[in-house]
Order: structure tokens, then sequence, then C-alpha cells
């Protein structure tokens, strides 16, 4: 048994809330540790303490700042089995895929050694006679992040890196279901010299989120969780004045033409729906097979559901590992267990053989799905893929307009020409053409469309810098040097 605390200051602090929560171990089913949760004493003592730390952080120059994210680069580098078992270990993910989440969030710690250039503004001599206009970007102030439970090192890495790269103090509330790879996180900015305060981390539930959005001296609110969950967020920061991206849930549909490969669109579709026990926001959780290829692509993705090895994730030869509680493994079993008495066909049902330690469940396929069902209509958020038969494209690409989430989608096809139509007609925010997981690479914005985003600005990428700053445009005149003549005359062109 172990226990995490709050990371304010540059050290650990100690919760005295008397409030706590259990971190399970996901494949065992036991508790393994408790984390404190913060009282709103102790959210405002991590304020306090940005706030404080604000001044000369935002001060140090760019090059101080980017040499900082260059040592965080190659620190998270060198410490990257570390961080990758202690991702195992609190969410259950296999080793192959929290590697591969660390390679991604550490995609914008990359992208954040670049703000010398990214923080660079415009500048026009000579708008009006001896007046020279430009702008400059400057930090925000005290910013927080609030983060999910199924990327515990990666999507906190999307937003802290521009944040305090852009010269923010940041505070970040990590999800209370996995939160030790924040503290490594937070004792990794230490080494690379990042001064204390700059990044805190308050450990909690609601009661450290609303003092955060209540907080006058917080700026700015990142979060990525759940669509009620992030419209609340939303509608409560912007209600107190504070910026917010809050990013929510998703339900990806993969439209599989028939003249694509469909070895190509099944191999896609096991490692996308299935993958990480099918909790990403960008799973593919629906295809929308037409009708001509339907059996034959529903019997390849089930002929390969065998072959995945479902197991606990320290074990390198497990593929999938279990769900992130044993109440979340159950609302998932759920779906699969109300969809034939709904009029679909089970095809493959995961409640079968899924070893008994642990909150697993294998994969499930279940076909004939319709609008209406609840395994169509809600996020599962976990390895259930859903086929929905359509007549055409046309249909298929309804279906995805009229849903309710906007995160992600892809298009099989070997018709460019269709392709192109696609993502042009789609409403969705990430669009994938034969790729199906189609995450931006860090110097593109990541971001849904309709209730997978509240707010303007996309998360990371310029959209991340924009998000961090504000613009200041300075419009200034000097006497002239021959004359020293002061007009006091309002500034015109004409
Ligand atoms: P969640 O919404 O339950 O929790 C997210 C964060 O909000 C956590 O830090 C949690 O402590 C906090 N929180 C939970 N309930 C709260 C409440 N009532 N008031 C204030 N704060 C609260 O989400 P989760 O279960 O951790 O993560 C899974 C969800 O996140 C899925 O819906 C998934 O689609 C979504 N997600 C979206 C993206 C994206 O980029 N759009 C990325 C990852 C996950």
């Amino acid at each position: 048994m172990y226990r995490i605390d709050h990371w304010i200051d540059g050290h650990t602090v100690s919760s005295k809330s008397g409030r706590t929560g259990n971190i399970f171990d996901p494949a065992t089913g036991q508790v393994q540790g408790t984390v404190g949760f913060a009282d709103v004493d102790e959210v405002d003592q991590a304020v306090a303490n940005a706030k404080a730390a604000l001044p000369a952080w935002r001060s140090t120059n760019l090059s101080r700042r980017a040499e900082i994210m260059f040592n965080m680069r190659e620190l998270v580098s060198a410490n990257r089995k570390e961080i990758a078992a202690l991702l195992t270990q609190e969410h259950g993910k296999v080793t192959a895929d929290a590697l591969g989440e660390l390679a991604r969030g550490l995609e914008n710690i990359e992208y954040a050694c670049g703000i010398p250039n990214l923080l660079k503004g415009g500048y026009s001599e000579q708008a009006s006679t001896g007046v020279d206009v430009y702008n400059i970007r400057q930090p925000l102030g005290v910013v927080a992040g609030i983060t999910p439970f199924n990327f515990p090192s990666m999507v906190p890495m999307w937003m802290f890196a521009n944040a305090i790269a852009c010269g923010n103090t940041f505070i970040l509330k990590p999800s209370e279901k996995d939160p030790s790879t924040a503290m490594f996180i937070a004792e990794l900015l230490k080494q690379a010299g990042l001064p204390d305060g700059v990044f805190n981390i308050v450990q909690g539930d609601k009661v450290a989120v609303d003092r955060l959005l209540s907080h006058p001296d917080i700026a700015a609110i990142s979060f990525v969780g759940s669509t009620p969950i992030a419209r609340y967020i939303y509608e409560t920061g912007t209600k107190n004045g504070k910026r917010v991206q809050a990013l929510g849930g998703a339900k990806n549909h993969m439209l599989v033409l028939p003249d694509a490969d469909l070895d190509m669109a099944a191999d896609a579709l096991v490692s996308a729906a299935y993958g990480s026990a099918g909790e990403r926001c960008m799973a593919i959780s629906v295809v929308l097979a037409v009708d001509t290829i339907a059996d034959e692509l529903v019997a390849k993705v089930k002929s390969r559901i065998p072959n995945i090895v479902v197991g606990n994730g320290s074990d390198p030869s497990s593929e999938m590992g279990p769900l992130i509680t044993g109440e979340h493994r159950d609302k998932v079993a759920g779906y699969v267990a109300g969809a034939a008495g709904e009029g679909a066909k089970v095809v493959v049902d995961g409640r079968e053989g899924a070893p008994s330690d642990g909150f697993f469940l294998k994969p499930s396929l279940i076909d004939h799905a319709q609008p209406g069902m609840k395994c169509y209509d809600e996020e599962i958020f976990g390895p259930v893929l859903t086929v929905v038969r359509v007549k055409s494209y046309e249909q298929g690409l309804q279906l995805i307009n009229d849903n309710q989430f906007g995160n992600g989608t892809a298009i099989f096809t070997r018709d460019g020409g269709v392709a192109r139509q696609f993502q042009f007609d789609v409403n969705v925010g990430m669009v994938g053409i034969n790729v199906p997981i189609p995450v931006p690479v860090s110097y593109y914005s990541f971001g849904g469309w309709k209730a997978s985003l509240f707010g303007d600005l996309h998360m990371y990428g310029p959209d991340g810098i924009a998000f961090y700053t504000r613009s200041k445009v300075v419009t200034s005149r000097w006497p002239d040097p021959r004359t020293s003549k002061v007009d006091l005359g309002f500034p015109q062109n004409r």
C-alpha cells in the first residue's frame, strides 16, 4: 500500500482534509494505494504558490524556458520504462500501449522546445507616418488542467508543456483513479530545472475541481473528460470569467466502403476498437459497413478477435489489459447484455472467458445495431465494437453527421475522390483516411466538434499556444530625431 498526495511549490504536501480515494490495481481488483483529496484550503495553497511563482517565471527568458523543455524531453525519454510501468500499474494498459501513450505525450514537450519561435509576433513598420504597430503574446497567469483516467501522462503533457513554455504557472488536477504518473512527472520537471511553484498538482475530486472553477486567481482551465462534466466545466468556468477549453466524450464511426481493402480495414478495426481495452476517446466504437461487404467484414473482424491476448498489462505477451474499475467493467458488460434485447446480434460476447481476477472483459462484437439502441447511442468506453449496416456512402455520412459527438472518424476506401468528399462533408473534428485513429501530431491541434468539445480553441499545437496566451498590440511613435515634434492628433493613415 502506498499513498499519493499533492505537489505544491516543488515538493510533496500531505493532504490534511481527511478525505481519500482508493487506487486499484485493475489487473487484480485489489486496492494498492490511497490518494489524498484536496479541500478548498489545499487548492488555495497551490494557487497562492503558483501565483507567487508567476512574476519570476514570466520574466524568464525564452532560451531558458526552451532549455528546460529540452531537459524535460531527455528526462522523460530516459525514464520512459519507469513511467510506462506506473501507467500499467494504475491504469492497466499493456506496456506497449503505455510506451505509445508516452511517445505521443512527449511530442508536445518537443513542440514546446520551439517556444522562442512559437511566440514570435508580427511587426508593421510605418503603419502611419512615424508609427509602428506590433503584437506580443503574453501568458494568462495561473492556469489549471483537469485530466481523465485514460491517458495519465499524455493528456497532462498536452496541457502543461505549452502552458508553462508560454510563461504561465500551472496547476494539474489528475484523475483520482491513477494519480501517480503525474507525481513522477513533477519530479522530472524539477530535475529539468523548472523553478518551484511553476508546476503544481492538487489531487482530488469535485471539491478540488469546483474550487479551481471558482478561484479568482485562476485565469484559464483546460479539461479533458466525459461530456457531462466537460459541459459543466465550460459553463461554470466561463460564468466565472475564465477562458475554458473542455474536451468531452466520443462515439467514433469508421465508414467502410465496398472498394476498401477489407483485411486492412479489419486489422485497423481490431486495433482501434480493442486497443487499450477501448478506453480511448479516439477509439473506433462503431463501424458503418456498406451492405455488400458487411458479412465479409464482420467475419474478418470476428476471426481476428480470438487472437487478442487479454491479460495483466505488465505481462509482455498481453495485448489488451483490464478496464479501469469494477464498476466501469460492469457498465460496459451491461451494454453487451442489453444488445440482443434491443434487436442487435451479439457476434462475440466478451463477458465469456474473461480472467476472473481484476476488471477484465474480452472484446465484444455487436452486429445489426441501429440508432435508438443504447449500444449505439451512448459512449461505451470499453472493448465493444458495434456494427451498423448501411446502404450507401450517403447513409453512412448522414449517421456520422447526426451523431451528438464529433471527435474522430475514419473512412476506408480506395477512391480518393470519395475520401476527399468525405473530408469536406463530415461534421467531425479529426478525420482519418485509411487511418483509424487520426490523433493529430503535436504541431497541429487536437479537438472534436459538437458535444466532444466546448470552447473555441482545440488542445495543443498552434491552438494550445493561442489558448495559453493573450495578444497585446502596441502602437508606438517616437519623436522624430530631426524635429522632436510631438503630434497630439488622433492617429490616422490619411
Ligand atoms: P470524467 O469526466 O469522469 O473525469 C475527468 C476529470 O473530471 C477527472 O479529473 C475527475 O476527477 C473530474 N470529475 C469527475 N466528475 C466530476 C464532477 N462531477 N465535477 C467536477 N469534476 C469531476 O472522465 P474519465 O472517466 O476520467 O475519462 C473518460 C472520459 O474522458 C470519456 O468520456 C472519454 O471519451 C473522455 N476523454 C476525452 C478525450 C478527448 O480528447 N475528447 C480524451 C480522453 C478522454
